[in-house]
C-alpha cells in the first residue's frame, strides 16, 4: 500500500522543527530514519497530515564520550554507533546490541533517537537505555526537560513524550571500565525483532565479589524491564554457575510475559531464565583483568 497524502516539511534547525511541532500538534509526526514510521504509514496505521523531516536539521548528530557519559544526538544513525571505535572500546555492549538490530540497510538509515522513541518492547536500544540508566533530553518550543529511561517507557509503544516535544539527545551512563557485558537474544530469524532480549553488565571488586550488576530484559512486557531481584542476588557474591542460575531463576519469576503469535508466555519466561544465566556467564568471562 501507499501512504495517505501528507505535507512534507523540512526544517533546517531544531527551533524551526519545534515551531512546526507546536503549530501542528497531533496532526504532525517527525520523520527520522523512517524505518518504523514509513512502514506504519504504508499500512496506513499512521496517517500524519504533516511529516516533519529531521534529516536536514543541524546539531542533532553529535556523539560525545567521556568517563561518565556517552551522549548521543537523536539523529545519530545506528550504524555510526556500531562503527565507532571509541564506543567499541569503552561501551562494547552498545555495539553488540546494535549489531542485532535488523540488518545493515536498516541500521544505515535508522537512528538512535527514532528507536528510543518508537519504543518497541523487543528493541535493543530501549533495553540498553534501561540497563544503562539513560537520560533522555527533550525539548519543546517552550521548555526543555530530562527524563530517566525507567520513567520514559510507560507502556506498549508508549513513552513520556508529548506531541510537541522532540528528543534531542540521550545520555547513557558509563559502567565501570573493567566490567564485563553481554547483550543476547533469541529471534526466529537473524534480523527479526527478539522474542526475548537480555542485557547484562557485571563488575567485580578486588575481593572478586560482584560489586556492579545490571540485568535488563526486553520482550517480556510492554516495555524493557530491570530485573532488580536478580541484580540484588548477584551483588556481594562470587561469580559462578550456581549464582548465575539463581539470578536467571529470579528474573524468570519476576516477569509475566504476554503471549502472541511468536511465543507463549511460558516460553518467554523460560527464555528469560536461560538468557540471563548465559549472559551472566559471558559477561563474567569478559571482565577485564580476570585471570
Ligand atoms: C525489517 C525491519 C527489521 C527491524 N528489526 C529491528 C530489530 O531487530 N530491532 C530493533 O530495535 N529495531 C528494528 N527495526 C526498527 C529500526 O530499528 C528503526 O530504525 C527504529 O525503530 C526507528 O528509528 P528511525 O530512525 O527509523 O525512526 P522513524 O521510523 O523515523 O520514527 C519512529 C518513531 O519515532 C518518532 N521519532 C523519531 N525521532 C524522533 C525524535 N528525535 N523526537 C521525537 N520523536 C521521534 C517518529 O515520529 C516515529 O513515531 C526494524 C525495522 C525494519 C524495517
Amino acid at each position: 500500500m501507499k501512504p495517505a497524502p501528507f505535507n512534507l516539511l523540512r526544517p533546517k534547525s531544531v527551533d524551526e522543527a519545534l515551531a512546526l511541532l507546536q503549530s501542528h500538534g497531533d496532526e504532525a509526526k517527525v520523520l527520522a530514519g523512517g524505518q518504523s514510521l514509513v512502514p506504519l504509514m504504508n499500512f496506513r496505521l499512521a496517517q500524519p497530515h504533516n511529516l516533519i523531516d529531521l534529516n536536514g536539521v543541524e546539531g542533532l548528530d553529535p556523539i560525545r564520550l567521556d568517563d561518565q557519559t556517552l551522549a548521543v544526538g537523536a539523529m545519530v544513525r545506528q550504524r555510526d554507533v556500531e562503527r565507532s571505535p571509541a564506543i567499541a572500546e569503552r561501551l562494547p555492549i552498545l555495539r553488540e546490541a546494535i549489531e542485532q538490530v535488523g540488518h545493515p540497510a536498516i541500521r544505515n538509515r535508522g537512528t538512535v533517537g527514532g528507536s528510543l522513541v518508537h519504543a518497541d518492547p523487543s528493541a535493543e536500544l530501549p533495553l540498553l537505555a534501561v540497563a544503562l540508566d539513560a537520560i533522555f533530553h527533550l525539548r519543546s518550543a517552550q521548555a526543555s526537560r530530562s527524563v530517566a529511561a525507567k520513567d520514559f517507557y510507560q507502556g506498549y509503544l508508549l513513552t513520556d513524550i508529548a506531541p510537541e516535544e522532540l528528543l534531542v539527545a540521550t545520555d547513557f551512563h558509563m559502567p565501570p571500565v573493567d566490567c564485563g557485558w553481554c547483550c543476547t537474544e533469541i529471534a526466529r530469524r537473524h534480523g527479526d525483532f527478539a522474542i526475548v532480549a537480555v542485557a547484562v553488565l557485571l563488575g567485580c571488586g578486588r575481593d572478586r565479589r560482584i560489586d556492579f550488576a545490571r540485568v535488563a530484559v526486553g520482550g517480556v512486557g510492554p516495555s524493557p524491564l530491570r530485573m532488580t531481584a536478580a541484580e540484588q542476588a548477584l551483588v556481594g557474591e562470587r561469580p559462578g554457575a550456581e549464582l548465575f542460575r539463581g539470578a536467571g531463576d529470579a528474573a524468570a519469576q519476576a516477569v509475566n510475559p504476554p503471549a502472541d503469535i511468536h511465543a507463549s508466555s511460558s516460553y518467554r519466561r523460560h527464555l528469560t531464565g536461560v538468557l540471563v544465566r548465559r549472559a551472566l556467564a559471558t559477561a563474567e568471562s569478559r571482565i577485564k583483568g580476570r585471570a
